[in-house]
């Protein structure tokens, strides 16, 4: 018996330069740890036997229609250019339109070695693979959006990193796998049929209403504003926002070395390769524009005569940080109740963002205390009369900030004790964080545990990109 699944591929269908077919890397014994059945519903799929979505989901069985292949892309990493990344442990199954009418990937993530693997082994470990559902999916809940975990299912062999380790294999879906690196990779080469090419398929694929590859610029560029602005208010930092880590399309993409600050800090980093705090809280949206002025790059050589839009493809780039700062002031004054956004609010959120960075406090528990009690202990009481004053008019202040402030979030400690669980063969904690964080803005009297910060001795001071 396999699963049964409503392929309908349109990204197999493009030149071959886009890609290499490649079949997924079998696996020894795998076993079904997560399903995603709400998920699933929405894509069609309705088989429930175990054993047949662990041979699906871990690329042992090839379902009807599935077409498999390795995405090419090039990328900034950390700044510097690499001309020619790829899927090095992955593989594009096909696509599926949901019952939302949306089309969507379903693409294996340690699937095996593909051409573009370099030195990698192709495989993923049960850690990131639980890391990435978890986050992934809490993403979701918060509205936020993002790509979605599908599946995870242990493979029976071990992955080398520092040690021996167990692996796993991760089903993502993703609105598509474009990223700006993927644009990249055709204009390092100069490939100008391939770059038109692709411009025509992101737009009709997700931008139908843009036009041109100017219209396309702008259309990412208000993804992307919408994306990070909300990244910011939850307080996110993806830790690793390369330009092959950035879709078009504007979800989170690539869970690696993120996470949800605990105490305030504009300037936190988890990443322990990213020693110049590059990607750090407060720079998402610099790097957010420098990235988009990546993608103007490799978008404007297409043009027969480049000089002339490079006017207009600089107007776009430079519209965005006034852009995320409107945007983001609009979810800051949203969390405090402030629903008319007005110029001068930017103040009171700046004062009482500065106060939580001085006084050390949790960036999630303060905010929600806020909406919680209308007043919270630890905020000075001017900046309270202050704020008061300003939502005296605001009817459903409380309301709606309870609908914006979450009160759990996966909290780093919290994930890496579910990892520690897991690879013990305890998957409860896995079960119960991804139970909890469907939620997350509701009260759950049995989950207290799971609001806390951590102890000095719980905090994870860095994530290692070991992925
Ligand atoms: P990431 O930092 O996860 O976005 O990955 C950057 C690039 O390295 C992508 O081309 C990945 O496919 C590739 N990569 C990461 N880990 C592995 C691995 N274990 N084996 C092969 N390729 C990998
Ligand atoms: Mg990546």
């Amino acid at each position: 018996m396999t699963v049964s699944i409503p392929f309908d591929n349109t990204f197999a269908r493009l030149p071959s330069a886009f890609y290499t077919r490649q079949a997924p890397q079998p696996v020894t014994t795998p076993h079904l740890l997560a399903y995603n059945a709400e998920l699933a519903g929405n894509l069609k799929i309705s088989d429930r036997d175990p054993v047949a979505l662990a041979e699906v989901f871990s690329g042992n069985q090839m379902p009807v229609g599935a077409e498999p292949l390795a995405q090419l892309y090039a990328g900034h990493q950390f700044g510097h250019f690499n001309p020619q990344l790829g899927d090095g442990r992955a593989v594009l199954l096909g696509e599926v339109v949901g019952r939302d009418g949306i089309r969507r990937d379903l693409q294996l993530k340690g699937s095996g070695r593909t051409p573009y693997s370099r030195n990698g082994d192709g495989r993923a470990w049960l850690g990131p693979v639980l890391r990435e559902y978890v986050v992934s999916e809490a993403m979701h809940a918060l509205g936020i959006p993002t790509t979605r975990a599908l599946a995870a299912v242990a493979t029976g062999e071990t992955v080398w990193r520092e040690t021996g380790l167990p692996g796993a294999v991760l089903t993502r879906v993703a609105q598509s796998h474009l990223r700006v690196g993927t644009f990249q990779v055709f204009a390092a080469r100069g490939d100008t049929e391939s770059l038109k090419t692709l411009t025509e398929y992101a737009l009709q694929r997700h931008f139908p209403a843009a036009q041109g590859p100017m219209g396309l610029l702008r259309a990412v560029r208000d993804a992307q504003v919408d994306l990070i602005a909300s990244w910011l208010s939850v307080g996110f930092i993806h830790g690793v926002m390369n330009t092959d880590n950035s879709s078009i399309v504007g979800e989170t993409i690539d869970y690696g070395p993120c996470a949800f600050m605990d105490v305030y800090h504009p300037q936190r980093v988890f990443s322990s390769i990213d020693q110049m705090g590059r990607y750090a809280y407060a720079n998402q949206p610099d790097i957010a524009v420098w990235n988009l002025a990546q993608l103007a790059t490799a978008l404007i050589q297409q043009y027969d005569a480049p000089e002339t839009v490079v006017e207009e493809a600089t107007e776009i780039v430079h519209a965005m940080p006034g852009l995320i700062q409107a945007r983001r002031r609009q979810c800051f004054a949203a969390k405090i109740g402030i629903s008319n956004v007005q110029d001068n609010d930017e103040s009171l959120i700046r004062d009482l963002l500065q106060h939580m960075s001085d006084a050390k406090l949790d960036f999630t528990n303060t905010f929600r205390s806020l909406c919680d009690n209308a007043q919270c202990p630890d905020i000075p009481h001017a900046w309270q009369e202050r704020w008061h004053r300003r939502i005296a008019n605001e009817p459903d202040a409380i309301q709606g900030m309870q609908r914006v402030n979450p009160v759990f979030i996966p909290r780093n400690h919290v994930i890496e004790e579910m990892i520690t669980a897991a690879v013990a063969g305890d998957l409860r904690p896995f079960e119960r964080l991804s139970q909890v964080l469907k939620a997350p803005f509701e009260e759950q009297p049995d989950a207290e545990d799971l609001r806390q910060p951590p102890t000095s001795t719980q905090e994870v001071k860095a994530t290692f990109c070991g992925t």
